[in-house]
C-alpha cells in the first residue's frame, strides 16, 4: 500500500460509538454503516421532539387567543347592553 493510497481525510471520534476512526470522505462522522444509521434515527427523533414542542406552544398560543377573543366578544356585549341601556339605537 502506497502513501498515496492510504491517505485518508484524518482521524476522527465518532459522533455516535466514540471510536476513533480514519475518514474516508470529508463529511463522514461517524465509524460505520450502523453508526451512521443510528446517526440518522437520533437526529430524526429530535427533529420530531422540536416539532411537537413547536406544535404545543402553538397550542398554548391558540388558548390565549381564544381566551383573548371571549373577552373581546364579553366587552362589546357589554357596551351593546350599556347602549341599549342609555336608549341608542344601533
Ligand atoms: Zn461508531
Amino acid at each position: 500500500m502506497t502513501r498515496e493510497s492510504s491517505r485518508t481525510y484524518g482521524k476522527r471520534i465518532c459522533l455516535v460509538c466514540g471510536t476513533t476512526f480514519d475518514a474516508k470522505y470529508a463529511a463522514q462522522l461517524t465509524c460505520c454503516d450502523e453508526c451512521r444509521k443510528m446517526r440518522g434515527n437520533m437526529l430524526k427523533s429530535t427533529r420530531e421532539k422540536m416539532q411537537r414542542k413547536e406544535f404545543g406552544e402553538l397550542k398554548n398560543e391558540i388558548i390565549v387567543l381564544r381566551n383573548e377573543v371571549r373577552q373581546l366578544r364579553q366587552e362589546n356585549q357589554d357596551l351593546h347592553e350599556q347602549l341599549t341601556l342609555c336608549g341608542v339605537r344601533l
